[in-house]
């Protein structure tokens, strides 16, 4: 069994096949998957999607391209979207200072609304980080001063020191196909670094498709192709890989259920 921890299966790019999109992942062994909010404006849309099938989850949150965009939102209003059965973390939220499309003071002010819903919620957070490993970094661990809370870097590209910050306040890391291409070298290395305890998989999709799929559309399905690039660089099988990383995701995750094969 495989756990896409990230997935935009809400966007357009699925209206026309989301079922068959559902149906290869699940034959891929891909039991279980994170459907991830952008907008809070569209939460109850992606509960409906998650509704839809045993084997969706899913977030609530901001991405920090919508922080400046979408009404800005508290704590509170982010609980009560949480307490909704399929809702299992929250975000995606954090810093993206590459494309810049919110200004910095609303993708912080967002986050740390974020961070206070994990703390109230007790579920993950779900961090996107990108030219912004510093920031990121110290926000987390400002906030974790004020309390603890769960959480994980989503498709995580940034530097070792960013890696070891996470890893050092107990975050959780998800790894993307973006490993499995070949000029990530140094992400590569990175990796290595981080216990096979603290990793998660994810895809990302509809962006990002792993080799041997670069350049297509990005599905669930392709998780099994990341996860196998993981398996030999952290030199485990793959049933391995399978078993620790979806072991982690309940730990982090753990208002979702395992599906009752597993059980
Ligand atoms: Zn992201
Ligand atoms: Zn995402």
């Amino acid at each position: 069994m495989l756990i896409d921890s990230h997935c935009h299966l809400d966007f357009k790019d699925f209206d026309e096949d989301r079922d068959a999109v559902l149906s290869r992942a699940k034959a891929a062994g891909v039991d279980m998957m994170v459907t991830i909010s952008t907008k809070i404006t569209e939460a109850e849309k992606i509960i409906k999607l998650a509704e839809s099938d045993d084997a969706l989850v899913c977030s609530v949150g901001i991405h920090p391209h919508e922080a400046g965009s979408e009404p800005e939102t508290s704590a509170e209003a982010l609980v009560d979207w949480a307490r909704h059965d399929k809702v299992v973390g929250i975000g995606e939220t954090g810093l993206d200072y590459f494309y810049e499309h919110s200004p910095r003071d609303a993708q912080q002010r967002n986050f740390r609304a974020h961070i206070e819903a994990c703390r109230i919620s007790r579920l993950p957070l779900i961090v996107h980080a990108r030219d912004a490993d510093e920031d990121t970094a110290d926000i987390l661990e400002d906030e974790m001063g004020k309390g603890d809370y769960p959480g994980l870097i989503h498709c995580f590209t940034a530097g070792p020191e960013l890696a070891r910050r996470a890893l050092d306040i107990g975050f959780y890391i998800s790894i993307s196909g973006i490993a499995t291409f070949k000029s990530a070298g140094d992400l590569r290395e990175t990796i290595k670094s981080v216990p096979l305890e603290r990793l998660l998989v994810e895809t990302d999709s509809p962006y990002l498709a792993p080799v041997p799929h670069r350049g297509k559309r990005n599905e669930p399905s392709f998780v099994a192709d990341t996860a196998a690039m993981l398996a030999e660089l952290k030199g485990v099988s793959v049933e391995e890989l399978a078993q620790a990383t979806t072991d982690n995701f309940f730990n982090l995750f753990t208002k979702a259920r395992r599906p009752a094969a597993q059980a």
